[in-house]
């Protein structure tokens, strides 16, 4: 990090910020302009307290230059990330996969429906919610592990890998038994417990960004996993909170590009909760495959009037298929396969 000082700054101050830095382990370096003072502080800080100096007197700013995360950092890993769900879907490599499926699992019938309309469409997985993290109390919280049930039912019919959302620390295990891969939501997806969770089991994590969360708070969030030693980290750009309301969430995909300059980790795009409209899904799923997504998520539904959840932005099947039609030729320009 720098230490700017005030244009007004002592000497003793400086001294004071000299110190400060070598009490916290690293090295100092002063360098005085004509106008300014600034001091560079060499050694890794990310376990320091960086903000503290700017307590001490005749500091003007501190600027950090190393980013707060470490493991998922672009520089930390020379080759990017390729997850592998399973066999078909391996996320990050030259094929861009699609995992599609109900926002819940509803039924019997339904995800085994939706399960086996969606591979003839051309999807890669299958997701579904099991659990459901709600905003309304009253409104459905799905089925728990009679869905996980229902979901490892469909794998077993259709050959798709299974994607579910796992809610609290205390189910990752029993979700992990069932999922062959995690979704973190965005509510949770800084819910420092559940990631640690995510991190200590063996199955690929695909963790959702918050609608909050700038892109540094986004993959310190993705370190957690990393740092509790699973390797295996899917980043899912969801959409933002903004002041539009045209849409549920405003699909940001500027991040896609920016993540890959920043970590090695891959980014999947869901224009399903990005954009709250079945009829602006499939543009959006275009957009992201010619930005760079390394795959899509997308909420697909045999009959949408009739979903328990997300209705409104549940394409159907046939939409789908003529999604990943136009997408594969996408794809193709941008060097890359479905
Ligand atoms: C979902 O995928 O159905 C979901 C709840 O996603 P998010 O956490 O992005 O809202
Ligand atoms: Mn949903």
């Amino acid at each position: 990090m720098v230490i700017v000082m005030q244009p007004t700054a002592t000497k003793d101050q400086v001294q004071l910020v000299v110190s400060r830095i070598r009490e916290m382990g690293l090295k100092d370096h002063v360098i005085v302009g004509t106008d300014l003072t600034v001091v560079a502080a060499i050694g890794d800080d990310r376990k320091k307290d960086r903000g503290s100096l700017e307590n001490i007197p005749g500091v003007d700013r501190v600027v950090p230059i190393l980013a707060p995360y470490k493991i998922a950092a672009l520089e930390s890993k020379k080759k990017r990330t390729q997850v592998r769900i399973s066999d078909e879907c391996v996320v990050g490599g030259t094929k861009v996969p699609v995992i599609a499926g109900p926002c819940s699992v509803e039924s019997e019938k339904q995800i085994m429906e939706s399960a086996i309309k969606v591979r003839e469409a051309g999807a890669h997985a299958l997701r579904g919610g099991a659990f459901k993290p709600r905003t309304n109390p009253y409104s459905f919280q799905g089925l728990g592990e009679e869905g996980l049930k229902l979901l490892a039912k469909a794998r077993k019919e259709t050959g798709l890998a299974v994607v579910t959302e796992v809610v609290t620390p205390g189910e990752v295990e029993l979700v992990s038994s069932y999922a062959d891969c995690l979704q973190i939501g965005t509510r949770n997806s800084q819910n420092f417990k559940l990631l640690d969770a995510a991190g200590r089991q063996p199955k690929p994590v695909l963790l959702k960004r918050g609608m909050a969360m700038t892109l540094e708070e986004y993959l310190q969030a993705a370190e957690y996993i990393l740092a509790a030693g699973n390797p295996n980290v899917i980043l899912c750009e969801r959409g933002i909170r903004t002041f539009e309301d045209h849409t549920r969430n405003t699909l940001s995909l500027s991040v896609v590009p920016e993540l890959h300059l920043r970590t090695h980790l891959p980014v999947i795009v869901d224009p399903s909760q990005g954009t709250g409209h079945a009829r602006l899904v499939p543009d959006m799923c275009k957009a992201s495959v010619a930005c760079g997504a390394d795959g899509l998520i997308i909420e697909v539904h045999p009959d949408p009037a009739h979903a328990m959840t997300d209705g409104a932005q549940s394409i159907t099947p046939p939409m789908l298929a003529e999604t990943i039609a136009i997408c594969t030729r996408i794809a193709a320009a941008v060097d890359r396969g479905m």
